[in-house]
């Protein structure tokens, strides 16, 4: 119900909740409401645009374009704290938005023009167990956080690829990471979460307590509550052995071709996995094909990666390594440019796949013009057995794929440098990802699975779950969050959708 509350501040606060009836303040409203109160018990924790280090913590995005102006930003010190801001959401009828470490990279799923913006970059807390077979990591951590701590001991876990990337997101969208044939996506790793739900209560999901949450939270996204504690498997791995090729246009068949064949062919005897990409340099015009391949152990080069090694290269440099050691050096900068990635997901092809790379390039020459234009294509293997790990463990994940079938994930992932630009590479991107799973539909490759975390703004994720999922994944929502706080108030960002 929307309600065009003229009256500001906190006499909203008694006008708005009962139950199975939430009133979304007016946006203004609402949030000055929800910054008076959490200013006069918190203080300098609330940034308002006055503030010193307001516009820093509204800029602190990979993605330009996720930079908004926020009524006021709140950073809790604790969960006890998130709780309390919850409430004085759901009380003012506040809208408001929650950001982890600020990678997801579109408008409003991490921030929120006019409302409240819950920077949780202060719940830094890292526990590793006196048994060294968890890590508990707070949603302010970043994976290098968590691999550092981690590394004292000997010990790694499943987590994001490159550094900054945040615990938080990750953890709830999926999780890809180099050892997923072996050891499952991030989320499969997750043991236990603590959660702040729409009515300020603090709950713990695992497999014995709220084990239905507990299944939602694993691909399900920010719908359902705040998490203020992630209890991960701590793995004893003290080395991996890495490797970094690159090639040129030319061997682009072949590199591919060894794509595929790593996508079909990668049981969990060896862990080991990628990055592969394809960068498009728009000044010299020309391509370069690269792979950063991670297997467990110290074997070196690492043999999992033979297929690539045997493509004559311009660079390859094979190192055993820390997994501290390798994660430090990933990093990709902040602000960089707007950037926009989208993706589609096919069965292992070679030759589908070359056409698509080839149709993205002249796609690309076509929007030359585009200033600051940093066009990547990305190839994600997404192994089955990877996906035997949430068959066989007990719990299982939303995503609800079977493991009878290996897939690549191809992506755009493009980056521009002015907002003029913005509706034509979210059109651009568009029109070209449709066209080729089409094709991919219609030759019987395509898999409707899209993950979030390489999805565009203009994708639905849920349409590529399995129906009976997304229906039990929005039952679930709704007797954990029966106000819809995390539906209605908290609404950037990929959604279940209102019933
Ligand atoms: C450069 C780059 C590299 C990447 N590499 C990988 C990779 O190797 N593997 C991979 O799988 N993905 C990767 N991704 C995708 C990435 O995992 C997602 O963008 C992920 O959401 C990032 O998490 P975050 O905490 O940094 O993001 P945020 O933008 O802060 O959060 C993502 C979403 O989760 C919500 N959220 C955040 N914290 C919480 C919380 N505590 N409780 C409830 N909801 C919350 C936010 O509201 C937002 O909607 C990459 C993205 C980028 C930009």
């Amino acid at each position: 119900m929307l309600s065009n509350l003229s009256l500001a501040g906190c006499l909203l606060a008694a006008a708005v909740t009962s139950a199975q009836n939430l009133t979304i303040a007016n946006l203004t409203a609402g949030a000055n409401c929800a910054c008076t109160q959490l200013a006069s018990t918190y203080g300098g924790q609330v940034l308002t645009s006055n503030s010193t280090n307001y516009t820093a913590e509204a800029t602190d995005y990979w993605d330009i374009r996720a930079d908004l102006l926020p009524g006021c930003i709140f950073s809790p010190a604790n969960a006890d704290e998130v709780a309390a801001a919850v409430s004085t959401f759901t009380s003012c009828g506040a809208q408001f938005a929650i950001r982890g470490g600020g990678h997801m990279n579109f408008p409003g799923s991490n921030n929120i023009d006019g409302g409240v913006l819950l920077s949780l970059g202060s719940l830094t807390d890292i526990k590793i167990a006196s048994d060294n077979k968890t890590v508990d990591a707070g949603p302010g951590t970043r994976w290098i956080d968590v691999y550092t701590a981690l590394s004292e001991y000997g010990l790694y876990c499943i987590g994001g690829r490159l550094k900054t990337i945040g615990v938080p997101g990750l953890e709830l969208i999926g999780g890809f990471h180099y050892l997923i044939n072996k050891y499952g996506m991030a989320m499969d790793n997750v043991l236990s979460y603590d959660v702040v739900l729409g009515n300020g209560t603090q709950v713990v999901a695992n497999s014995t307590s709220n084990p239905d949450l507990f299944w939602a939270l694993k691909g399900g996204g920010n719908n359902f509550g705040i998490v203020t504690k992630f209890t991960i498997k701590a793995l004893p791995i003290p080395y991996i052995s890495t490797t970094i090729q690159e090639f040129n246009e030319s061997v682009m068949p072949d590199f591919i071709a060894a794509t595929v064949n790593m996508a079909e062919n990668d049981p969990p005897d060896v862990a080991a996995g990628s990055v592969i990409s394809v960068t498009y340099n728009q000044t010299t015009k020309s391509i370069s094909p690269s792979l950063l391949g991670v297997q467990e152990g110290t074997e070196s080069p690492p043999s999992r990666f033979a297929n690539f090694s045997a493509i004559p290269s311009v660079l390859s440099l094979n190192y055993v390594l820390t997994p501290l050691e390798w994660h430090s050096q990933l990093d990709s900068p902040f602000q960089m440019f707007r950037v926009q990635f989208a993706h589609r997901t096919i069965k292992p092809d070679t030759a589908q796949l070359l056409k698509i790379y080839e149709s993205w390039k002249t796609a690309v020459d076509e929007i030359s013009d585009v200033e600051g234009l940093v066009p990547t294509f990305v190839m994600n293997i997404l192994p089955k057995s990877a996906l035997s790990v949430a068959k066989n463990n007990g719990i299982g994940n939303t995503w609800g794929l079977d493991d009878d079938q290996s897939y690549i994930l191809w992506q755009f992932s493009t980056g521009w440098a002015n907002a003029a630009d913005d509706l034509r590479m979210t059109n651009w991107a568009s029109k070209l990802l449709d066209y080729w799973h089409l094709e991919n539909q219609a030759l019987n490759l395509a898999s409707e699975f899209i993950y979030m975390g390489d999805a565009g703004d203009f994708q639905d994720p849920f349409t590529g779950f399995p129906v009976e999922n997304v229906r039990k994944m929005r039952e679930i929502r709704d007797a954990y969050d029966p106000l819809g706080v995390f539906t209605r108030l908290n609404w950037g960002g990929f959604k279940l959708g209102a019933n």
